[in-house]
């Protein structure tokens, strides 16, 4: 069994992902890594949480329709869930920034847009309004834009962040909550500025061979090592998820210096992407961090649970899920109902 860091059940070995893997939504998985988590006490809510959220990965298309959601009937009801909430907000509030909570479990005010163009980067999926994020996430994107840049790769093509207050979503992540994660593609910017159709339309390419095995060698090159290297070594980065080939592609082509292995961590899905998470910053004192990954360079071995039969061709479920519940505010920290709440 490889080091499952955050993901153990208490009373069991099996790994949170076991549980994650036997729903249905699995195989498509993006970011709703339950990554990342988890502080014990909303573990298991949050995994069923994840099998919860709808898809939103990064070659879903989007929607050039200007249609806001309609009004919630009883928008004050405890039971409404956050994300119902939260997806109605689509304006930031104009207070410090702050990130509240956990990345699963929690919200953002002073959120600031990473601006949709830059000399080095471009923003994906624009109607999902989701290129927001606490100041420091938009710092990291744009001096990883520029490093990468020197390093080889022509440009970030920048996936979700965070909705206008953070706080969960209608589709596609557990995380992304409080401001601080951030999908890159692994597909380079192109030279020149996309439309408005291809932002919303154009497919990200997977980096996965068909048996899942490896990286396909058709389409991964030393240069995607090259950014998330760069990425990782970044001190504002607190963990990367890849998906298990990526990472063993990572680990062969790894120079001496290795220790920035040990922030990226496989995670289902990420075939088309990786996920950057970000530490929480010294303004948030209400954010709370993820413990340290184990030691080691995750490689090896500590893979081999990710490769074997059960991972790779999960058994279907014995019977069809049943619904699962979602965040309501009251599951949030408190100060989430005042960002919520604010003008
Ligand atoms: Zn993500």
């Amino acid at each position: 069994m490889p080091s499952f860091d955050l993901f153990r059940i208490g009373h069991s070995n099996m790994p949170a992902e076991r549980f994650v893997s036997t729903t249905a939504e699995s195989s498509r998985a993006e970011c709703r890594s339950g990554e990342e988590m988890m502080l014990v006490p909303v573990r298991l809510f949050l995994i069923l949480l994840l099998a919860a959220a709808g898809p939103a990965l990064a070659q879903d298309a989007g929607t050039l329709e200007d249609k806001p959601l309609p009004p919630l009937a009883h928008p004050d009801s405890p039971s409404v869930p956050a994300k119902e909430l939260f997806a109605r907000k689509t304006k930031p509030v104009p207070l410090a920034a702050r990130s509240i909570g956990f990345y699963a479990s929690g919200c953002l005010a002073g959120a600031v847009a990473l601006p949709i163009n830059g000399s080095t980067w471009q923003v994906m999926r624009l109607s999902r309004n989701r290129n927001w994020g606490h100041p420091k996430l938009v710092a990291f994107l744009e001096r990883l834009a520029e490093k990468a840049k020197k390093a080889g790769w022509n440009g970030l093509l920048v996936g979700d962040m965070s909705q206008p207050r953070g706080g969960p979503m209608l589709t596609g992540h557990a995380s992304h909550q409080v401001g601080l994660d951030a999908d890159i593609w692994l597909t380079p910017m192109p030279d020149r500025t996309l439309s408005p159709e291809e932002r919303e339309f154009m497919s990200a390419t997977s980096m996965v061979r068909e048996d899942r095995l490896d990286v396909d060698p058709k389409v991964w090159t030393h240069e995607r090592t090259e950014l998330i290297r760069t990425a990782a070594q970044d001190p504002d980065v607190e963990r990367i998820f890849v998906n298990a080939a990526i990472k063993k592609a990572l680990c062969r082509e790894a120079r001496p210096d290795r220790d920035w292995l040990a922030k990226v961590r496989p995670w289902w899905g990420h075939d088309y992407h990786f996920h950057v998470r970000i530490f929480c910053p010294p303004d948030s004192p209400q954010c709370k961090p993820q413990p340290e990954p184990p030691p080691g360079d995750g490689c090896g071995h500590d893979l081999d649970y990710w490769f074997s039969e059960g991972v790779l061709h999960p058994a279907p479920p014995v019977e069809p899920a049943k619904p699962k519940p979602s965040l309501t505010l009251a599951n949030l920290p408190a100060a989430c109902r005042q960002v919520l709440m604010a003008p």
